[in-house]
């Protein structure tokens, strides 16, 4: 299989004038299109039948060349914020892995940055709290400065410095979640996070969310094939949060606030997460979705019963009752088969 790997280069003077010419896409591309204009007008002396290229053309024949240039290109230059870097293309044989890895169900937190149904929680990198406060200050201090000033152009590179530490931080941890996730486990089922993103009105573990949906997802997908791992998106509707995988039968509001979740049924106690991972993990399609009660899983209500939530506890059952044979003659599906 074909990987990418990526290393920071420490260039000469030579050298680094030599990379930043050769990266003025920009500029190469007008410089191109000028000679080609310039030489078509020198035809058109002798010959008016030759047509000038329109923009169009020209784009398409610029494509076209670079294509033709760089067919099997094996290595690219780029830079961030004055580093310089090389990634090089490789053909490698697929890592040995073990065939009796467990699957798992991961919940992409709020709070963590993802909690795994096995207990495993990796947390949101504290450099990473920490980078984006300086980040937030750098910013501010560029836009006090004075357009077009020196301070603020040295402003701005040291804002662009910290976007890369910040962006490396970040990158690290996503890499270690996504390396760490389809190596040790044959399945790994995960909630569509572009959905979940949405839903939860952006409230996603930092890191993830700032490095996108597709970023995340996008190495998964290599990473899950390149250690022969299966992905499993799970089903945007599933409320993973609300059912309680404990007794699985059972679905209530589960604010965001709450941390907890109790079941008032079965008295399951358990971080929301992980409550969360565990029922992605047992998702399937199929599965029974019971219809959610009115009662909230509150993480102040006492599991060994006070008067309120005793009460609330019968209205739920009631509630519950009702839902279940409602939704059973509806749906005929199988009560059990969750759990
Ligand atoms: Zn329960």
């Amino acid at each position: 299989m074909l990987l990418s790997f990526q290393t920071a280069l420490i260039p000469n003077n030579k050298q680094e004038t030599l990379f930043r010419k050769a990266s003025g896409v920009a500029r190469h591309a007008y410089n191109w299109a000028n000679a080609t204009i310039q030489n078509v007008l020198e035809i058109r002396k002798d010959d008016k039948s030759v047509k000038i290229p329109s923009a169009i053309d020209l784009h398409k024949k610029l494509v076209a060349e670079i294509k033709s240039q760089h067919d099997v290109p094996n290595c690219v230059i780029s830079r961030q914020a004055n580093r310089w870097f090389i990634a090089i293309k490789y053909e490698t044989e697929q890592p040995t892995v073990f065939s009796d890895r467990p699957t798992v169900g991961v919940d992409i937190g709020i709070k963590e940055l993802a909690v795994c149904s096995d207990g495993k929680v990796f947390s949101n990198p504290k450099a990473y709290r920490r980078m984006s406060k300086r980040l937030k200050r750098s910013q501010r201090r560029v836009s006090k400065k004075v357009k077009g000033s020196k301070n603020r152009s040295k402003a701005v590179r040291k804002l662009a410095k910290i976007h890369a530490k910040v962006s490396n931080i970040r990158q690290d941890a996503i890499h270690k979640l996504t390396h760490h996730l389809p190596k040790n486990h044959s399945e790994v089922r995960i909630e569509d996070l572009h959905v979940k993103a949405f839903l939860k009105n952006h409230k996603l573990a930092g890191a993830i969310a700032d490095c996108g949906m597709y970023e995340f997802q996008r190495q998964l997908e290599y990473k899950t094939e390149k250690f022969q791992s299966k992905l499993i998106l799970v089903d945007r509707f599933f409320p993973s949060s609300q059912i309680c995988s404990n007794c699985g039968n059972h679905r209530h509001k589960m604010p965001l606030k709450n941390r907890v979740y109790i079941c008032p049924d079965c008295g399951h106690t358990e971080d929301r997460d992980l409550n969360a991972a565990k029922n992605i993990e047992r998702w399937f399609e199929g599965i029974f979705i019971p219809s959610r009660s009115d009662l909230a899983v509150s993480s102040t209500v006492s599991a060994c019963g006070v008067d309120k939530p005793l009460k609330s506890h019968l209205e739920t059952t009631m509630n519950q009752e009702v839902n279940i044979k409602t939704a059973h003659v509806q749906l005929s599906l199988d009560l059990g088969s969750f759990g």
